[in-house]
């Protein structure tokens, strides 16, 4: 790709509206690197988890950044690996209690700003499907294709509950439910950088849909627009 333009589409949205398994899907298909983003915020999420920081003290979490030193590596089937200070740690940033952890530390803006570059600099160096909250808003608004998607929370949370039930770590649906809300209040009521659809952005709806609609439905809107 040396030499060539390099692609941006940007996809953001609330927690469980498919965003990452479509991106990775459609990275494939479109040759483009995915970045997801949520599980760079994840990684700061689970430093402070580890350290007993409150993620809601914004003084003790910034005080944090300068021990963390984050990489972003691509296996061979292009899956994305989060490393924190050399240790693979992309399993355990999924474990349940670091989602509410990333949604605190994420509305410090000191901790958005410590993770700007990093995403930046995957966008220059290749062409990337970036999906998060603040991809079209902040990290990449001159990017080619912005799409905001979404769905119900009620389909948001039934998603989430088939796959924590389907990797063996079930959760109780209504409380998963709640989860969703309280995440989605915190990342579009937060002051810096809350979640909603860029200049520009195509919204999108997936609830009731098929993964295959879904597909269908951006592919399409992505061809049509790059
Ligand atoms: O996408 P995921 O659920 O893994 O993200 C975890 C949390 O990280 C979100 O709830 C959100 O608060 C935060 N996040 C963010 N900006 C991004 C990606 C994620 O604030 N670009």
């Amino acid at each position: 790709m040396i030499g060539e333009e390099k692609k941006a589409i940007a996809i953001d949205g609330p927690s469980g509206a498919g965003k990452s398994t479509l991106a990775r899907a459609l990275a494939k298909e479109l040759g483009f690197r995915y970045v997801d983003t949520g599980a760079i915020y994840r990684t700061v999420g689970y430093y402070a988890y580890r350290k007993g920081t409150d993620p809601g003290d914004a003084a003790a979490v910034t005080a944090l950044l300068p021990e963390i030193r984050l990489e972003i590596r691509y296996d061979g089937e292009g899956l994305q690996h989060m490393l924190l200070n050399g240790a693979d740690v992309t399993r355990e940033i999924r474990l349940p209690e670091i989602s509410m952890y990333a949604s605190r530390v994420s509305a410090i803006p000191a901790v958005r700003d410590f993770l700007m570059e990093t995403q930046r600099q995957l966008a220059r160096r290749h062409s990337v499907i970036m999906d998060g909250r603040d991809i079209g808003t902040v990290v990449l608004p001159d990017a080619d294709v912005k799409i905001f998607l979404s769905a119900s929370p009620e389909d948001r949370a039934m998603r989430r509950f088939l796959e924590l039930q389907q990797r063996g770590t079930p959760q109780d649906y209504g409380q998963l439910l709640s989860e969703i809300k309280e995440r989605d209040y915190n990342d579009s009521h937060r002051a810096a950088a809350p979640l909603r659809p860029a200049e520009g952005a195509i919204v999108l709806d997936t609830t009731g849909n098929t993964f295959a609609q879904s597909f269908q439905l951006l592919i399409k809107t992505i061809k049509e627009n790059l």
